[in-house]
């Protein structure tokens, strides 16, 4: 497994020093903030695969670091590390985007196996997700969004967005698109398939760029479609 970079925040010197430690045995990279208002910064201004949270920490505490990196669109897996007698917190904490949770005290052993899970999980999610500027499209939900804003697409204006964004800066042509979402071996122009295909690439356009400042969906007049942030 590759070095993985986790961001311990936990305000009991011990308990930082002993799981910083044990990651860095494993051949990881691990730093510890000790206060909330460090742990926050770091998450925000830096990456990490994974963070191991504690809640109960002086200044801002764990929940509100969640919430606040939920809210801005930070999708790090997060471990939260609660007292045993925080029962409701460890809830509230799944609720507010947790990945994992683990109950003090805890073996080293185990937090590292979650890690790992996490990790992995992480990068399989990253491969069945698709994204272009702020477009992003999730091949196992089928949802898409943009701008945090979900859009309702029929099923086959999704499929027809896939194959755009699987070849995001480079041009789809018509036929590709025939044959791949309509099934049709063959293309030519001014036939129905080609009024099909205009029409849905209105339908999409119309709802992932029409609301929105930047145009993704470009025509090249007479050769296809690019997706892309930048036009042809
Ligand atoms: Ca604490």
């Amino acid at each position: 497994m590759r070095t993985v970079q986790v961001l311990i925040i936990e305000d009991e010197r011990k308990v930082a020093d002993a799981l910083q430690r044990g990651f860095r045995g494993e051949g990881h990279d691990a730093v510890v903030s000790a206060t909330g208002e460090d742990g926050f910064f770091r998450a925000t201004t830096e990456t990490f695969d994974v963070v191991v949270l504690d809640l109960n920490l002086p200044g801002r505490d764990g929940l509100q670091i969640l919430e606040t990196l939920r809210a801005r669109g930070n999708a790090v897996p997060v471990v939260v590390v609660t007292a045993r007698d925080a029962v409701d917190d460890r809830v509230r904490g799944l609720d507010l985007g947790a990945d994992d949770y683990l109950v003090k005290p805890f073996s080293f052993a185990e937090l590292s196996a979650r890690v790992r899970a996490l990790v992995r999980r992480g990068r399989s999610d990253r491969a069945l997700r698709r994204s272009v500027g702020d477009l992003e499209l999730d091949l196992v939900t089928r949802r898409v969004i943009r701008a945090r804003q979900p859009l309702a697409l029929t099923a086959r204006e999704f499929d027809l967005l896939e194959v755009l964004m699987r070849h995001a800066g480079h041009v789809v042509t018509r036929a590709m698109l025939a044959r791949d979402i309509w099934g049709e071996a063959s293309f030519q122009r001014a036939t129905p398939i080609d009024n099909v295909i205009d029409v849905q690439i209105a339908r999409l356009r119309k709802k992932i760029d029409d609301p929105f400042p930047v145009r993704l969906l470009h025509t090249l007049r007479g050769v296809g479609f690019v997706l892309g942030e930048t036009p042809p």
